[in-house]
């Protein structure tokens, strides 16, 4: 064996990989370099960042009921729910406040995993920085609440399958509802 073979096939490939660069895109089969931020690459369904609550049609469509689930299941406790009380002083089964601080999050996608009313998911958005390291990174919810159309978008996969999970649960519903409704007699 030559001595330096390896150093030379080390420069080739570094010497074509400087070359195909300008020409080729990593999906066609180019070096994975991205001209972040003129260019973007398009991030894969399960990458994750931090959560967002999804609300169906408008925002006052919640889904999240304030179960407080995922904010004891999550392990740095960045979730701080408070529960909406109506005009009878009943729990209104929705937020009244509903933050996270960016500053603790950990984008372990544990609150995801445990909610059981398909109301939070890990978002894409990446770009979430703030000038302050103190409240500005705590997003309340009106900034936590992207649509459902928003989800479908970012995990076409994942949404859709929640999306015909809620359905069949829906029609589930109205059929056990029109079983205990007593039945119709003709009219005398
Ligand atoms: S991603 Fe993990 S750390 Fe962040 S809010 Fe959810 S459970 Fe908490
Ligand atoms: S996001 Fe889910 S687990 Fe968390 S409080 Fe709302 S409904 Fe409960």
């Amino acid at each position: 064996m030559i001595f330096g073979t390896g150093i030379l096939k080390g420069l080739f490939v570094t010497l074509k990989n400087f070359v195909t660069s300008y020409f080729r895109k990593p999906d066609n089969g180019g070096i994975f370099t991205v001209q972040y931020p003129e260019e973007r690459d398009k991030a894969i369904e399960a990458f994750r960042n931090f959560p967002f609550l999804a609300y169906d049609g408008t925002p006052d469509k919640v889904r999240c009921v304030a179960c407080g689930i995922c904010e004891r299941e999550c392990p740095p406790k960045c979730i701080h729910i408070v529960m909406e009380i109506d005009p009878l002083g009943k729990p209104a089964r929705r937020p009244s406040v509903f933050e996270i601080d960016h500053g603790l999050c950990m984008n372990c996608g544990m609150c995801e995993d445990v909610c059981p009313f398909d109301s939070i998911y890990m978002d894409h958005a990446f770009e979430v920085t703030a000038a302050d390291r103190g409240k500005e990174l705590v997003r309340p919810k009106e900034a936590l609440l992207k649509s459902n159309d928003y989800f479908l978008k970012i995990r076409p996969g994942t949404a859709t399958l929640v999306d015909q999970k809620r359905r069949a649960a829906e029609e589930k519903k109205k059929l056990s509802r029109a079983a205990t409704l007593p039945p119709q007699g003709p009219v005398s």
